[in-house]
C-alpha cells in the first residue's frame, strides 16, 4: 500500500505517458514544450525501454527505392511521398534535439541490395523518377546506382545491384535513449521504471511492481505509447506485433564496407557497428512464430541469418557471432502511424512499421498538437 506521502506527491499527474521508448519520450517532450508547468510522468515497466527502441538496428532511414515504389503502388504517389517527408521531418527534429554526438551518428549512407531474381534490377528511369518526385524533400537526386561497389564491399555475386542513398545515417540506439531519458529529467519530467500498467479505467491507472505491490495513479490525460504491447491494455486495437531477431559479429579487421544495407523488401538489414556487422530480420521465414511479443530466440531464423552472412555479405571473411537479441515491433494494418483517441482522456500513439526512429519525433508533435 502507498504511504500518505506517496499518495500525496507521487500518485496524481496532469499527464501520464505509458511506455518510455522513443515514442513515449517524444510525446513527453512535446507535452512539456506545450505545457511548461504541468506535471508529467512517464511510466515504464522495464528497467530500460523494453520493446524496440533500444533493441533496433539504429538506421536513420527514409525508405529504400523499391519500398518507396511499392508504397506508391499501394498508397498512391502523394501519400507515399508524404510518408518519406514525415521520416525526413522526424529525423530533422531528432538531429536538432540531440546533435550528432549524443546519438553517435555516422554518415556512411544507406544502400538497398537487389539480390538474386526475386526483384528485378531497378532501371535508371525508375531511379530518375524517384529522384524527381523526392526532389522537393531532399533538394538533390538522393538515390544513385552504386553497383560498381559490390565487389569492393566483398559481397557475393548474388548481389545484382546496389542502390545508394546519400542521406542515411546510423546511430547508437542505446546512446540516443540514454540521452532522451536525461533530457526528460532536465525538463522536469519524471520517469518511473518498474511501473507495469495492468489496467486503465477512466483516468485511473492500476499498476503493479514486484517490490511496491499494487497501486494506482490518477491522470488528467493519458497517452499510451506501448507500441506492440497495446493489446494487453486495449485488446481490440488493430496492431500486430512482429519480433525481430538480431545478431552481431566479433570485430573484423579490414571490414570492407561501412553504412547501412537492406534487402528483400526490407526484411533483411545489416550495418557496420565499428568493425562489427549487425544483421537482423528474416521474419518472413517464420512469420506466424514471429508475430509475438515474447522475447525469445528463434533458432531457425538465427541460423538462416548466419548462413546469409556467410554466403552473401561476408563470403570471404571468417567471423564469429558474439551476441544476439530480439526486439518487438508494432505493425498497423496500412503501414501508417496511429494517433487514436480512445476516450475523452486517453490516446494511443504509434509510429510503427520498423521506422520508429525516423517517425516518432514527428508523430509525437501531431499527437500533442491535438491535446
Ligand atoms: C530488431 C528491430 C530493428 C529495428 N530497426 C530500426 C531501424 O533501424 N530504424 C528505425 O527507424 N526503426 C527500427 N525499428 C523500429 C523502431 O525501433 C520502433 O519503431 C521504435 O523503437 C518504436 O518505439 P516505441 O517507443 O513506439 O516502442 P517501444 O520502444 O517498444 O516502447 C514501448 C515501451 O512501452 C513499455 N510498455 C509496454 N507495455 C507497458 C505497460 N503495460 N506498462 C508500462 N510500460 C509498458 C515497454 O516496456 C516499452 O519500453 C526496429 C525495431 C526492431 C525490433
Amino acid at each position: 500500500m502507498l504511504s500518505f506521502w506517496e499518495n500525496n506527491s507521487l500518485s496524481k499527474y496532469d499527464f501520464v505517458v505509458v511506455g518510455a521508448g522513443i515514442m513515449g519520450c517524444s510525446v513527453a517532450y512535446e507535452l512539456r514544450q506545450k505545457y511548461p508547468t504541468s506535471s508529467i510522468v512517464v511510466l515504464e515497466r522495464g528497467v530500460f525501454p523494453t520493446g524496440a527502441s533500444t533493441k533496433n538496428a539504429g538506421f536513420m532511414c527514409y525508405g529504400s527505392p523499391t519500398e518507396i515504389l511499392h508504397d506508391i503502388d499501394l498508397l498512391g504517389e502523394q501519400k507515399a511521398i508524404e510518408i518519406v517527408w514525415q521520416r525526413f521531418e522526424g529525423l530533422k527534429i531528432l538531429t536538432e534535439r540531440f546533435g550528432i554526438d549524443k546519438m553517435d551518428a555516422t554518415n556512411f549512407g544507406g544502400n538497398e541490395l537487389i539480390i538474386g531474381d526475386k526483384l528485378p534490377i531497378l532501371s535508371q528511369d525508375k531511379i530518375d523518377y524517384l529522384n524527381t518526385v523526392l526532389l522537393p524533400i531532399f533538394k538533390f537526386p538522393v538515390f544513385s546506382d552504386f553497383s560498381t561497389k559490390v565487389s569492393e564491399y566483398g559481397f557475393s555475386n548474388a548481389v545484382k545491384q546496389l542502390l545508394f542513398c546519400a542521406m542515411e545515417k546510423q546511430i547508437d540506439s542505446g546512446k540516443l535513449m540514454t540521452h532522451y531519458w536525461k533530457l526528460l529529467q532536465e525538463k522536469n519530467i519524471q520517469i518511473i521504471t518498474g511501473a507495469n500498467v495492468k489496467n486503465i479505467q477512466g483516468n485511473i491507472l492500476y499498476l503493479n511492481n514486484d517490490a511496491t505491490g499494487d497501486f494506482v495513479i490518477a491522470a488528467e490525460k493519458i497517452v499510451l505509447c506501448t507500441n506492440a504491447f497495446i493489446n494487453e491494455l486495449v485488446p481490440e486495437m488493430p496492431v500486430k506485433p512482429g519480433r525481430g531477431q538480431v545478431i552481431i559479429t566479433n570485430e573484423i579487421e579490414n571490414l570492407p564496407f561501412k553504412g547501412s544495407f537492406h534487402f528483400d523488401e526490407g526484411f533483411y538489414y545489416f550495418r557496420n557497428v565499428g568493425k562489427r556487422v549487425l544483421f537482423g530480420g528474416a521474419r518472413n521465414l517464420d512469420f506466424e512464430t514471429e508475430q509475438t511479443t515474447a522475447f525469445e530466440a528463434n533458432a531457425k531464423i538465427i541460423n538462416h541469418l548466419i548462413d546469409k552472412l556467410k554466403e552473401i555479405i561476408l563470403p570471404n571473411t571468417n567471423f564469429e557471432i558474439e551476441h544476439y537479441w530480439q526486439g518487438i515491433m508494432g505493425f498497423s494494418n496500412n503501414k501508417l502511424p496511429i494517433v487514436m483517441p480512445l476516450n475523452s482522456c486517453t490516446k494511443y500513439v504509434m509510429s510503427c512499421n520498423g521506422m520508429g526512429v525516423a517517425l516518432s519525433p514527428f508523430v509525437a508533435k501531431i499527437a500533442v498538437n491535438g491535446m
